[in-house]
């Protein structure tokens, strides 16, 4: 386990190691890092470690971290992400010094690009996209120049204009950076600067129709702003070197770009394109379907922001892409919880008991902890009764040897309750037992047992008649494959047919003061938050995480 203060002992990741040297040599006094999501969907687990990075950095070190959206694309992006992505970085527990937008740059990325053209770096090219990508060469191969490469600096001057004023379809015509067609980089053979795309913009609506490029953006966005550590994932390295050269090109602000392993997750799929697949074809409910790995999917799930930094912190930083296992993520949340998380009785298969010795119509009040590892959190009240409900499993006809809950002539504790014996069950016409008769031993109450009596067992157990029916929807992976983006086929082949089940509880009387997305432990069973499609009549709950169930295997085997 990682502590506290193990956490500040541990050696620096490698984008620390280059602040601190950079830092120390006095080529910053402080830093600027950005968090620069695409707004074209909700925000995975992927991102959550970019943000902890980003931000944890400036939090470590004098400096700041801007958010900017990087939205040149005009046909995949939307205001409700916008929101989204602000909402879920904020409940992460980040916060950003300017909210910036990329397209707030389109005039000066314009004046860019004149620049450009007027320093004989750039031209303008009716080829179509399949006539540039014949003449791109191969990685062993040169490329070839395009029949449009010389135009004169006037003729590019005015025919980029004319772009920019609509004359031209989609597609007719690309700005292209004049470079080398024969370079052993291949995203340095003249790249596409601005391409032709008449489509409105949710922040700029009709005015433009020539939109920037990823790699004519990004750099560009992070110099205007003056970012000293541009942090992006491996698939980035290529572009460095175009990265470094428009702004060399330029002479604006030398952004530096470092690049870090994307993080990928066992048993789903982080990708945002692959995402909206799911909500679009009603796999799941939503972006924030409690089994997907965004991370408003994650919070309804009942993870907790503590919870998905110490992973992100546990997982660290890497220079190698690797899959992490989706278990570690559910450590962490574990962790977490069961620091917080009260304590509540739920039984998810209910089996009937009868107290035959406990009278009828009168209850009795037992008190159980809210939270053992929390004694600040006090105690409940919990009402006991002739009938009551446990678990199918836990109880046995036939006992095996190891078997410590309840059977035919043995003893278990009711959690906070009384001890109780089993003297008889029913059984009904297909065999099944439908009612298990016991009676309760004098003077065994939990803190007040003076019998001495040593039970192996400890159930949990809820009253017939004060018992609330909750909804339980337990969850499962949503794909039956470790690795479903690398399948052959669709990836959606693989999608988990069983990752929903939904069945009812029975609940004791104090989780009706639930709150919406608060956290429970219900005793035996996991992890449970309460559901935003939770009604007064009915409350819904979201399994989290099972326990490590170290209490069912110490009591069976
Ligand atoms: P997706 O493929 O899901 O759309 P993306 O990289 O296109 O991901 P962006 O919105 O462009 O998504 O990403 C914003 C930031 O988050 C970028 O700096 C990106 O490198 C980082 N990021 C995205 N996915 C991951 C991931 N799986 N692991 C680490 N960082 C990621
Ligand atoms: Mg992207």
């Amino acid at each position: 386990m990682i502590t506290e203060e193990k956490k500040e002992e541990k050696s620096l990741n490698f984008i620390e190691e280059i602040i601190e040297s950079d830092l120390k040599a006095g080529k910053y006094t402080s830093i600027i890092t950005r968090f620069p999501p695409e707004p074209n969907g909700y925000l995975h687990i992927g991102h959550a470690s970019s943000i902890c990075l980003n931000f944890g950095l400036t939090n470590k070190y004098p400096g700041y971290t801007n958010l900017r959206f990087d939205d040149t694309n005009p046909v995949t992006e939307d205001t409700e992400y916008v929101e989204s992505i602000k909402n879920d970085i904020r409940w992460m527990g980040f916060e950003w010094k300017n909210e910036l937008y990329a397209s707030d740059y389109f005039d000066t990325l314009y004046g860019y690009a004149i620049k450009l053209i007027q320093s004989g770096l750039a031209y303008v090219d009716d080829s179509t996209s399949e006539e540039i990508a014949a003449l791109k060469g191969t990685p062993t191969e040169p490329g070839k120049d395009s029949p449009y490469r010389s135009r004169s600096v006037e003729e590019n001057l005015t025919l980029f204009e004319r772009m920019k004023l609509g004359e031209f379809p989609d597609g007719s015509r690309t700005l292209r950076a004049k470079i080398d067609m024969a370079h052993q980089n291949m995203l340095m053979r003249d790249p596409i600067l601005y391409r032709i795309k008449h489509a409105h913009h949710h922040r700029t609506g009709n005015k433009w129709c020539i939109y920037p490029m990823y790699d004519f953006a990004h750099g560009q966005s992070d110099a205007i702003e003056t970012v000293t550590h541009s942090i992006c994932t491996l698939e980035f390295v290529p572009h460095r070197e175009l990265y470094d050269w428009l702004i060399a090109q330029l002479a604006i602000y030398p952004s530096h770009q470092y690049e870090f392993a994307r993080r990928n997750l066992n048993y789903t799929v982080t990708s945002k394109r692959k995402l909206l697949q799911l909500v679009q074809e009603g796999h799941v409910s939503g972006w924030d379907d409690p089994r997907m790995p965004t991370i408003s999917g994650l919070r309804r799930r009942g993870y907790t922001p503590e919870s998905i930094r110490d992973f992100c912190e546990r997982i660290g930083v890497a220079r190698r892409e690797n899959m992490i296992d989706v278990g570690l993520l559910e450590f962490c949340v574990r962790e977490d919880l069961n620091k917080k998380a009260l304590r509540r009785m739920v039984v998810l298969d209910p089996l009937k008991v009868v107290i035959t010795n406990f009278p009828e119509g009168i209850s009795e009040m037992c008190h159980s902890e809210n939270n053992p590892e929390d004694i600040a959190a006090g105690n409940r009240e919990i009402p006991f009764t002739r009938e009551i409900y446990i678990e199918k499993e836990d109880f046995m006809e036939t006992p095996s040897k190891k078997y410590f809950r309840l059977a035919p002539g043995k003893m278990v504790r009711l959690k906070g309750a009384y001890i109780i014996q089993c003297d008889d069950f029913v059984k009904d016409g297909n065999g099944e037992i439908t009612e298990v008769r016991c009676s309760f031993i004098e003077n065994s109450k939990s803190g007040q047992d003076t019998t001495g009596i040593n039970v192996k067992g400890t159930l949990h157990w809820v009253s017939v008649n004060y018992s609330v029916p909750v909804e339980v929807r337990l969850y499962d992976r949503l794909f039956s494959v470790e690795d479903a983006s690398n399948q052959e086929g669709d990836f959606k082949e693989y999608l988990n047919p069983d990752s929903l089940h939904v069945i009812t509880g029975y609940a004791e009387p104090a989780l009706t003061e639930a709150v919406e997305g608060e956290s429970f432990q219900f005793l035996r069973k996991g992890y449970f938050a309460k559901d935003k499609d939770s009604i007064p009549e009915k409350l819904v709950f979201n399994r989290t995480v099972t326990l490590r169930d170290t209490w069912a295997k110490a009591t069976e085997k």
